[in-house]
């Protein structure tokens, strides 16, 4: 579950409030806010998409996590996911690139159950 901005490697630049498939981010002063940390889904797009490395998710899909971010920073945690898939690499590197057509994916599930549940309501 989201568990940290660091908001000094932050840029600002709003991508993972663009990308995460459940809104879970609003917009802040400087750094996007974790505005509904219990609607995260674990699904890592926002540190995918953060070319800063600066959000940390834990693995936790189920409950919030406190977090030391000195732990964290220290730990090599911090853009791992983003290396393990080869984020930003050619697909010849034989990485799964591919991964990044997740996004609309998930939003595309997210808008189905909220067709349902709208639904279910009326
Ligand atoms: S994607 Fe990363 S750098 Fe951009 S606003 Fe979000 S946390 Fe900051
Ligand atoms: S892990 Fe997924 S659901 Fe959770 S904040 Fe990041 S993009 Fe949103």
């Amino acid at each position: 579950m989201i568990a940290h901005i660091f908001a000094d490697l932050c840029s600002g630049c709003n991508a993972c409030i663009a990308t995460c498939p459940t809104h879970v981010f609003d917009f802040g002063a400087e750094t996007p806010v974790i505005a509904r940390p219990d609607q995260c889904q674990t699904c890592y797009m926002c540190e995918l998409y953060c070319e800063r490395d600066a959000i940390y998710v834990a693995p936790d899909q189920h409950a919030m996590e406190a977090v030391d971010p000195d732990a964290i920073r220290t730990s090599g945690h911090l853009g791992q996911i983003r290396r393990d898939h080869g984020w930003d690499r050619p697909r010849e590197d034989g990485h799964l690139d591919p991964y990044r057509f997740l996004g609309p994916l998930l939003r595309e599930g997210v808008e189905a159950a909220e067709r349902r549940f709208d639904k279910k309501l009326s």
